[in-house]
């Protein structure tokens, strides 16, 4: 401030000097004029100059400057750097933040007090099939139709979610999406989004299983229990009364198959896949599998069977020998079952050229169109309801089949042409396996119309 006043006063001196000098006292009177509009000239073009740099704030660069405004200039450049700090590290902090709500599993969608996006994450983008960037902006409403979530939207009640159709893989598979809208701030709102097609689908899956067990039970026991309630009420004769116990004990053995492939599918289910530890070789997994096949058919199929083994090589199989018992007597029972008596059975183990082996069936029955090949191993599936249910089926057996052969690592694969007969196969990779005679000669795959 000193150095301005003595500048000025300089400046204003000098003048008056020098129209003192040259003419009278009025004219050093102009001169002093003149000398402070000069001076406060100089200061403003300064001024002008710090201005112009503070409107830029350019702290690399130094304007012209003299006196106090150098000073004023040197503060200001200090403090500008000090929020430039300050704001690249909350820039830093926002930026981590918003990557770690990008990461979320979650969608994330912030709207204004207007329901305007003000920003959405890609996962939410994704599920609703907006643009991050495009649709920033946009009143939401614009962008999801649904009226469910426009009144949800409009309302006061948060505190449940709730449901609407979003982008699924394909436009007749829409994902459902569970939206829950947390209110914020001044009227702002911050929206949650998750994925819930997959917990949708196992609940109704759910729902499903318990329906149809009940209705697998509800059966036999409704049976059960009228010749229950004959046997108690009405005096029957001796033949009658065998007849009645003989349909008894055939509808509780169905419950009782029905319970049984239900614990070995939750036991697949819930244990830990086969390890590679225990080596059986293939002929040892199909005779016995064979003797109760023979066995059945004898039994249930008037005439029997025609029955061949077609092994052509033994070899070593890794897995669980109870479950692939399990898998391999379900697939010899369901030809048994469903091939008409005399017809013909065929079975065996082979190598395939890519190194998979496989355990086949192949039968003379009467083979299942191709529309239902997909849904076969669906639980509780029939192509053939009243002769599953004849034969004592309980609609297990090919899911369990399934999960064995995924549990070794493989897969379950049918071919079947109606009227001609059908090959059930279970593959196993090259890993599960181990020639004995390394030279014997693979037999050719078979070709593959469905798989499990
Ligand atoms: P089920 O206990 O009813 O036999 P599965 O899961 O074993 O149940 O089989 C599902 C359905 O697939 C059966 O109900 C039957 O209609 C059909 N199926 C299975 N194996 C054969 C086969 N070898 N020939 C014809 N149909 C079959």
């Amino acid at each position: 401030m000193t150095q301005r006043l003595i500048e000025l006063l300089l400046l204003v001196v000098l003048a008056s000097a020098w129209g003192w000098v040259h003419e009278s006292a009025g004219w050093a009177v102009a001169g002093a004029v003149l000398g402070a509009v000069l001076w406060s000239f100089l200061d403003a073009v300064r001024a002008r100059r710090l201005l112009k740099w503070l409107n830029t704030a350019d702290t690399a660069q130094t304007p012209k400057l003299s006196g106090m405004w150098v000073e004023i200039f040197e503060r200001s450049r200090k403090v500008i750097k000090k929020l430039e700090k300050k704001t690249q590290s909350s820039n830093a902090r926002l930026d981590n933040f918003l990557a770690a709500i990008q990461e979320s599993p979650n969608g994330v969608i912030l709207l204004d007090s207007a329901g305007r996006i003000e920003w959405v994450n890609l996962t939410a983008a994704h599920q609703l099939g907006f643009d991050p960037q495009k649709d920033v902006g946009q009143h939401i409403q614009n962008l999801v139709r649904s009226p469910v979530f426009k009144s949800y939207l409009l309302g006061t009640d948060f505190n449940g979610e709730i449901l609407i159709g979003g982008i699924g893989v394909r436009p007749s598979l829409p994902s459902k999406i569970s939206v829950k809208v947390h209110p914020y701030g001044k009227k702002r709102k911050l929206m949650l989004t998750r994925d819930v097609t997959a917990v949708e689908l196992a609940e109704t899956m759910r729902r499903d299983f318990v329906a149809n067990v009940s209705h697998e039970i509800r059966t036999p026991l409704t049976v059960l229990s009228g010749f229950v309630e004959t046997l108690q009420n009405i005096p029957v004769n001796e033949t009658d009364r065998n007849l009645y116990l003989g349909m008894m004990s055939q509808q509780a053995k169905r419950m009782q198959m029905l319970v049984s492939d239900l614990l070995t599918l939750s036991r697949l289910e819930g244990s830990p896949a086969p390890g590679q530890g225990e080596w059986n070789t293939s002929d040892d997994l199909l005779a016995p599998a064979l003797q109760e096949t023979q066995a059945l058919s004898a039994v249930i199929a008037h005439p029997p069977h025609e029955i061949t083994q077609a092994t052509a090589s033994t070899f070593m199989v890794s897995g669980s020998k109870s479950e692939l018992h399990s898998a391999m007597s379900n697939l010899l029972s369901n030809a048994v079952r469903y091939t008409p008596g005399g017809g013909s059975i065929r079975s065996g183990w082979r190598l395939r050229p890519d190194g998979w082996a496989e355990f086949f069936v192949e039968d003379s029955g009467p083979g299942i169109a191709a529309e239902h090949l997909p849904r076969l191993t669906e639980r509780f599936y029939r192509v053939d309801r009243s002769r599953s249910r004849e034969t004592g089926g309980t609609g297990l057996g090919l899911a369990i089949v399934k999960h064995v052969a995924q549990r070794h690592g493989g897969q379950l694969e049918v071919t079947s042409t109606v009227g001609k007969g059908s090959t059930f196969s279970i593959a196993l990779p090259p890993s599960r396996v181990q020639q004995i005679n390394p030279i014997t000669p693979a037999l050719p795959a078979l070709s593959e119309n469905a798989q499990g």
